[in-house]
């Protein structure tokens, strides 16, 4: 009996460590480590990975050199003011 409770724990908690881990993910940090500190800990881990700044250079979103906005890594022109990248503004955002 206690035993089928602590694996339906256990599967809760790895749910709620994906749902860290997917963030995390998208802010091009590492999901491995991100999942094991979202199912051990997530009331901690989920506001920390909500706040935290993506890595620049990676992950889904980059750094508008104008406004300094995150947008879409993909984005030819920036959303928030319109900034229109040219193909060596991604090397630039890369390299710095
Ligand atoms: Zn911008």
């Amino acid at each position: 009996m206690i035993i089928e409770e602590l694996i339906i724990v256990w599967v809760i908690a790895a749910f709620l460590g994906l749902i860290t881990a997917v963030i995390a993910d998208k802010k091009g940090r590492n999901s491995v480590i991100w999942w094991f500190f979202g199912t051990a800990l997530f009331i901690v881990a989920l506001p920390l990975i909500l706040i935290l700044d993506p890595i620049e250079g990676s992950g889904h979103k980059k750094r508008c050199p104008k406004c300094a906005e995150w947008i879409g890594r993909q984005a030819m022109v920036c959303r928030f003011c319109c900034y229109e990248y040219g193909p060596t503004d991604d090397l630039r955002i890369v390299s710095s």
